[in-house]
């Protein structure tokens, strides 16, 4: 009926309403620096020493708090501003290692989420390039994460620039390994590094035997393929004990550290 018609109506522009309010407070926050890289190790099974760290973006809003990526990241991916928002946690992050390097802290990598729009410009090579030559970190030492639905959106933009990336030393990971529509074909042909298992595949080991059978197939079919694995989210031991008997080679996790801020890291490290 109408009314019904009319109350959609409202909710609908109501929630465009606020899209556009978050997309200029957005705006705003790049150009007043509210954004914020937290950092979370990531530690070898080996020796469980930290051998790199992931930076993961968060919103310190002046009146709502600090905001989760999952908030505006898909607004910002929508609206184009991922464009801005990547080049600076690119810049950022590189930045910081080079901070820590100069503290005697030796992180010795530093891994970024690159989206998919990101790649659809065709500009983030040369971004990646001039922001290494400008902060002075050397290539090897940046992994750029992306996830197998932004390879498979656009497999040539995305196999062009990972080649691009290859040449200059920059390294590349698969993110959340496994809940895309995986094409096993990109696999060998994509100059990779390093996959990265799902949280989802790592929740449940210890309860569900798919799960450990999918995580001992991803570890085996990384290894033959010469990838290094990372299990994302480790939160407990028995997780951990199981991962490390498969010989995957990284994890990362609550059980070692939650993504904190580049100062309490800091500052953990120069206690050690
Ligand atoms: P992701 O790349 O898969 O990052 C891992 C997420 O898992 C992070 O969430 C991290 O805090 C969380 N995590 C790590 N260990 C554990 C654990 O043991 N348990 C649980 N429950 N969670 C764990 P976060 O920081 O909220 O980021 C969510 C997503 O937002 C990221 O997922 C990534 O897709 C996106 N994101 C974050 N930063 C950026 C960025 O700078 N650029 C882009 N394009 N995306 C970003
Ligand atoms: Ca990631
Ligand atoms: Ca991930
Ligand atoms: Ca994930």
């Amino acid at each position: 009926g109408r009314n019904s018609f009319e109350f959609f109506n409202d909710q609908l522009s109501e929630g465009m309403h606020e899209n556009l309010m978050l997309e200029s407070a957005l705006r705003m926050a790049v150009e007043r620096n509210e954004l914020v890289l937290h950092y979370q190790p990531l530690v070898s099974f080996n020796d469980f020493t930290v051998v790199g760290v992931e930076a993961l973006i968060r919103w310190q809003h002046p009146i709502q708090g600090l905001i989760p990526p999952y908030k505006f990241i898909p607004l910002a991916e929508e609206t184009g501003i991922i464009g801005d928002i990547g080049l600076w946690v690119l810049r950022e992050a590189c930045r910081q290692m080079v901070e820590w390097d100069k503290a005697g802290l030796n992180v010795a990598r530093a891994s970024v989420n690159i989206s998919v729009q990101q790649i659809e410009t065709g500009l983030l090579p040369k971004q990646v390039e001039s922001v290494l030559k400008e902060t002075g970190l050397a290539a090897e030492r940046l992994y750029l994460e992306l996830t197998e639905s932004t390879i498979m959106q656009d497999p040539q933009q995305a196999s062009l620039a990972m080649t691009e990336f290859q040449k200059m030393g920059v390294k590349l990971a698969v993110d959340d390994f496994g809940t895309g529509y995986s094409s096993m074909a990109y696999l060998k042909r994509l100059p990779l590094d390093r996959l990265k298992i799902d949280r989802s595949f790592i929740k449940d080991i210890g309860a569900d035997t798919n799960d450990e059978v999918i995580c001992k197939a991803i570890v085996q079919l990384a290894k033959s393929l010469g990838l290094e694995t990372v299990a994302e989210g480790v939160e407990e031991e028995s997780q951990a004990e199981f991962l490390k008997g498969l010989g995957c080679d990284v994890a990362q996790g609550y059980l070692y550290s939650k993504p904190v801020p580049a100062l309490e890291l800091t500052a953990s490290w120069k206690k050690k």
